[in-house]
C-alpha cells in the first residue's frame, strides 16, 4: 500500500506558514513504513527539535482505480478515520530552502499516524475532526473548509497514480500545527468518536 499526502488544503494553515494558496494540489507520498497504527506510541527521532503534528482526514481506498472523474470518485472510498502527518518542520524548511524533496522531513519511519476507521458519511455541514494534545484543544478543522474536496483529491490524484485497495490518503491539514514533546499524549476525533491515541516516547 502507498500513502499519499495532500498539503495546503486549507487557506489558513497555508497561510500560517507563510506559503501560497496553490491552484493544484500539493502531492506527497509516504512509504508504508511510515505508517504507525492501533495505538502505537511515537518515536520521537533524533534527527529533528521540531517534529510537528498535523491533523488531518484521511480516507482509505477500497478499490482500484486510475483516472477516475470526480462524480465517480465516491464509489472507490467507505470509510474515514483522522491520522497526524507528523513533520519534521526544522528539516523540511531546510529543503525546501534548498528547493529539495520533502521525503526526510515527512516521511520518516512512524510518521504517518493512523487511527481507527469509520464508515464513511458526508455531512451538509461538513466532517468536524479535532486533536487535543495532553487534553488541551490544539487543532480542529471542517472538511468543509477544504481548498480540494475528498472527491476532487481523488480524481487529481488517480490522473498520476494507480489507487489501489488500502491504500491512504492524507487529506491535508488545518490551521494550529504544532511541536510535539516527549511525554506528550495525542488524541483526535471525528466529532465526538474518538478513534486516535497516540504517546510521544
Ligand atoms: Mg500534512
Amino acid at each position: 500500500m502507498k500513502i499519499i499526502c495532500i498539503g495546503r488544503n486549507y487557506a489558513a494553515h497555508a497561510k500560517e506558514l507563510g506559503n501560497e494558496v496553490p491552484e493544484s494540489p500539493v502531492i506527497f507520498c509516504k512509504p508504508d513504513t511510515a505508517l504507525l497504527k492501533n495505538e502505537e506510541p511515537f518515536y520521537h527521532p533524533d534527527f529533528s527539535n521540531e517534529i510537528q503534528h498535523e491533523l488531518e482526514l484521511v480516507i482509505r481506498i477500497q478499490k482500484m482505480g486510475k483516472k477516475i472523474q470526480k462524480q465517480f470518485a465516491h464509489l472507490y472510498y467507505s470509510e474515514i478515520s483522522v491520522g497526524l502527518d507528523f513533520t519534521a518542520r526544522d528539516k523540511q524548511t531546510e529543503l525546501k530552502q534548498k528547493g529539495l524533496p520533502w521525503e526526510l522531513a515527512k516521511a520518516f519511519d512512524g510518521s504517518a499516524c493512523i487511527g481507527k476507521f469509520i464508515p464513511f458519511q458526508n455531512h451538509a455541514n461538513g466532517i468536524e475532526f479535532s486533536l487535543k494534545k495532553n487534553a488541551e484543544l490544539v487543532q480542529a478543522g471542517n472538511s468543509n473548509l477544504m481548498l480540494h474536496s475528498i472527491d476532487e483529491i481523488i480524481s487529481f490524484v488517480s490522473q498520476y497514480f494507480t489507487l489501489k485497495v488500502g491504500d491512504l490518503i492524507y487529506t491535508g491539514t488545518p490551521a494550529g500545527v504544532g511541536k510535539i514533546n516527549i511525554g506528550d499524549t495525542l488524541e483526535a476525533w471525528i466529532g465526538e468518536e474518538k478513534l486516535l491515541h497516540c504517546e510521544v516516547k
